[in-house]
């Protein structure tokens, strides 16, 4: 008898161990279905000795029921679910769920049915009728994702189908991506750029582990170099990944994309529709996926022949997952291409300190691009010392940044205006008796949305309309907004510049991929005078005419003490600096600031990078934070509060003693209430070279908790 051990997709169970029925083929990867109990799962074989399963006489194994019809997933792909799994402390089956992505998809047909509106007008009109009408111009989906998108049931459309409103078509999930073109529009490099493609294209041709550092400034053109690469990959038959931080991003690089190859890429990201999903899924298994777009859970899928990685904008913070598994997709990019053998190239403008140390250790292969192309010079920056000069009262901007606006907006150019600061005020309180608007579930003031009349939370969503009155003393008229957001800066600009064309940026106004290709195309054709935005116009884009940058507040990010506030500062204001003056004209960048004397508003204003990356090299090494030391935390969070302070107290009160692992804690977390569950938190410090992982789950294995209690591991945590 043959007995099969399976990873199973049930977190709480992992590894059970099944009986091969006589005549059923499988391999390791291969991707099953056994029995649980009376319900069926999902498995992957694995290895048996690597995976540790509770011991089962052969008598008592079920038989497997079912290899399903996709290929199994390589050796490659089952080391990095297992070195992931080992390196975060998550299970095993949350890593490799993400793998397969699309239960749907291994299931199915290689058809699906989706609906679209016929044209036909309802003889019975109902109000929800009207709503999905409406809604539903131009969509095509299942219904239950257009149930979603209409917000009416998913009866109500199941109606409209049965009265011809709606029409099912048959989507084959099966039919070919178009073929990129690897020579459809080459670009002349300039000699750096030259020198740069032509390592990548080495490494591509070689096939082994190659990870490199393109740190090239804004503007240089990394983006055309990591193409030539691609281009390779694509002569060579092989796929390739391409890691975006964010999807704001993809519309600018996606045309970018079109331009050089012919035709779009692959693009996987989580608001994909499920027949998007299922057909990208099985592109990307049978290897017909030939160039793969996508946020960071593109990472785990099971390419077929992988030749390439590429992360861009390699510094960003979206990298790094927060629920879940808590994985950082750039070094798991990196642990991905030694497994696959093949080369991975992190690209940024303003690389995290741990990718400058690496590279300085000779482990990534740094190349440079210092120049920007075409002969664009690099902004000039100053610091403007709001101490000094001083905006008028109840304003935000300087006279010297408004001076400023007021100069491009008669030479025709354009002003882009940063605060990372969504909504009008980030508080807002009573004039007559001091209350303040705070979440009722997290520790968190409401944001004042005026666009939109509404107070919201920035971390759960709660929302409630701006009240007449002051909900504790009743008094009428008497709420004052605190402090700037963006569309408080609007209303600021509305009044010195009336007469400029002005578009707010955040991810309230440009939430859908056709609102962010409107407002490209809008600022490309000189359309719009002055941009205010926050992190989301940091990066990608390239406004020619926009030739002064204004950062609203420099010392926001800096505030609350985070160990990567003064990096986060430097690569916001950076970035944002990087999109001034990218045309003809030379860009000039004002950085308003009360403490100019900070080291990294210092290293902003001289333009000395090297300057920052010392200080921070410094302050990190004293704090034995990475990459000198590593940190981890331990959240453990309850909807009850004694709960989870006990819990926290019960964790602190085991403490490991060990000589290379400090503890520190538990005390509440810096969001000590967060989507109404109380978080406690320990923070630990330990030696580059100690067993962090293994001590910290020996330390929580011995433990038991109450069934509310949820204790989250955060390797290498990205801010505390
Ligand atoms: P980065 O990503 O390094 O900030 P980009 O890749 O966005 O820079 O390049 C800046 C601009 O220069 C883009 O508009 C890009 O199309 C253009 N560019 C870069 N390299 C070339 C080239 N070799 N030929 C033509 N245009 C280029
Ligand atoms: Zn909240």
């Amino acid at each position: 008898m043959k007995r099969v051990r399976l990873l199973v997709f049930n977190a709480a169970l992992g590894v059970l161990d099944y009986r091969l029925p006589e005549g059923m083929a499988i391999e390791f990867g291969s991707v099953v279905i056994a029995p649980l109990g009376p319900r069926q799962v999902l498995g992957i074989v694995w290895e048996a000795e690597r995976l540790k399963a509770k011991e089962v006489p052969d008598a008592k194994l079920r038989p497997l029921l079912e290899v399903l019809p996709v290929p199994p997933l390589r050796a490659e792909l089952r080391r990095l679910i297992e070195w992931t799994a080992d390196y975060y402390c998550a299970p095993m089956s949350a890593v490799a769920r993400m793998a397969l992505a699309s239960s749907a998809a291994l299931r199915g047909g290689t058809t699906t049915t989706e609906y679209r509106l016929t044209g036909e007008e309802p003889t019975r009109m109902t109000p929800q009728r009207a709503a999905a009408l409406d809604a539903l111009q131009g969509e095509q989906a299942t219904i239950r994702e257009l149930a979603e998108l209409a917000g009416v049931s998913e009866g109500v459309l199941r109606g409209m189908v049965g009265a011809g409103i709606l029409e099912p078509v048959t989507v084959d999930l099966d039919r070919p991506y178009p073929a990129a073109l690897p020579d459809f529009a080459a670009p002349d490099l300039n000699p750096d750029q030259q020198a740069a493609a032509d390592a990548f294209i080495a490494a591509t041709r070689g096939h082994a582990f190659a990870p490199f550092l393109l740190d090239g400034v804004t503007g240089s053109g990394k983006t055309e170099c990591y193409f030539e690469a691609i281009a390779e990959a694509l002569q060579l038959g092989r796929q390739v990944l391409v890691l975006l931080p964010e999807i704001a991003l993809t519309e600018n690089f996606l045309r970018r994309f079109e331009h050089r190859f012919g035709v779009p890429p692959v693009l996987w990201h989580s608001s994909l529709k499920s027949s998007e999903r299922r057909r990208a899924w099985r592109a990307i298994v049978q290897g017909q996926a030939q160039v793969v777009v996508g946020a960071r859970s593109a990472l785990f899928l099971p390419y077929a022949n992988l030749g390439l990685i590429v992360v861009d904008e390699a510094h960003e913070v979206s990298f790094k997952q927060d629920d879940g598994v808590r994985y950082n997709a750039r070094d798991v990019a990196v642990i991905r291409a030694r497994f696959e053998s093949v080369p991975v190239i992190l690209a940024s403008a303003t690389p995290a300190l741990e990718s400058m140390q690496l590279a300085e250790a000779g482990v990534y292969r740094r190349i440079a691009l210092p120049d920007r192309f075409g002969g664009a010079t690099l902004p000039e920056i100053s610091v403007v010392d709001l101490r000094a000069e001083v905006p008028e009262r109840g304003r935000w901007l300087a006279p010297r940044l408004v001076e400023g606006m007021k100069q491009r907006l008669a030479r025709g150019e354009q002003s882009l205006l940063f605060l990372n600061r969504r909504g009008y005020a980030p508080l807002t309180l009573c004039r007559h008796c001091g209350y303040r608007f705070q979440c009722p579930n997290c520790t968190a003031w409401l944001v004042e949305h005026r666009f939109s009349g509404r107070l919201a939370c920035h971390h759960c969503g709660h929302e409630v309309p701006v009240p007449e009155v002051c909900p504790e003393c009743g008094t009428g008229d008497c709420l004052v907004a605190c402090g700037p957001g963006v569309e408080r800066i609007a209303d600021e600009v509305a009044e010195i510049l009336p007469e400029a064309r002005v578009a707010v940026v955040t991810s309230d106004t440009l939430n859908t991929p056709e609102a962010i290709g409107a407002f490209v195309a809008a600022a490309e054709e000189g359309a719009i005078d002055v941009i205010i935005g926050t992190q989301l116009v940091t990066k990608g884009y390239h406004f020619p005419e926009l030739t002064l940058v204004g950062v609203v507040d420099a010392d926001l990010g800096l505030e609350g003490g985070d160990l990567r506030a003064a990096e986060r500062t430097y690569q916001q204001v950076a970035q944002v600096a990087g999109r001034a003056g990218r045309g003809e004209k030379p860009g000039e960048v004002l950085i308003q600031t009360r403490h100019p004397e900070a080291p990294v508003i210092a290293a902003l204003a001289a333009g000395d990078r090297d300057a920052f990356y010392d200080a921070e090299a410094q302050a990190r090494r004293e704090a034995g934070a990475p990459p000198f030391g590593r940190w981890a935390a331990i959240i453990v969070s309850s909807e009850d509060q004694a709960e989870a302070q006990m819990a926290a107290r019960a964790i602190g009160g085991t403490r490991p003693d060990h000589p290379d692992i400090m503890v520190l804690g538990p005390a509440p977390a810096p969001m000590a209430l967060l989507r109404g569950r109380y978080r406690y938190r320990l923070l630990i410090n330990a030696r580059r070279s100690a067993e962090l992982q293994r001590v910290i789950r020996e330390w929580l294995d011995a433990l038991t908790f109450p069934q509310g209690v949820r204790v989250n591991i955060d390797i290498d945590p990205y801010s505390f």
